[in-house]
């Protein structure tokens, strides 16, 4: 078995690592993902809860829950983005924030989704499905 893979907050005090990744990653253009990462859109791969441990600073962690009842968890003391669940998405998931990976990953993104709320500024140079929303929704590209 490999090493596991190791992810941290920006200032070190939240330390996490995953044994195994789910095979799919997107980048999310959604508005809450944008705004939460302060970026163009936030890139995302989920795991199986059990192949997922916080390894220091679980008391650390902030969660805000939105009004769609998704849950975002971050460090209270630098606000980086984690970990994100949603309701709607199998019990025994989570998806993990790729930027706070500190090493290589075996998983590469293969779709960007809710692209219908993407920002003008945001220009995609790659071939990846763009989908209007979630993965398998309405494509925007062909
Ligand atoms: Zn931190
Ligand atoms: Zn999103």
């Amino acid at each position: 078995m490999t090493d596991p893979y190791r992810g941290s907050c920006l200032c070190g005090t939240v330390k996490f690592e995953i044994d195994e990744f789910l095979p799919q990653a997107a980048h999310c253009h959604c508005s809450m993902c944008r705004k939460f990462h302060g970026a163009s859109y936030a890139t995302i791969a989920g795991v199986h809860r059990s192949n997922f441990r916080w390894l220091e600073g679980a008391d650390e962690l902030k969660r805000y829950t939105a009004e769609n009842a998704t849950t975002r968890t971050f460090c209270r003391h630098c606000g980086s983005s984690l970990a994100f669940s949603s309701p709607r998405a199998a019990e025994e998931e989570v998806e993990i924030a790729l930027g706070a990976m500190d090493g290589d990953v075996p998983v590469v993104p293969s779709a960007h989704i809710f692209v219908s709320s993407a920002a003008n500024w945001t220009v995609l140079h790659d071939d990846l499905p763009q989908y209007e929303e979630k993965r398998g929704s309405a494509r925007v590209n062909t």
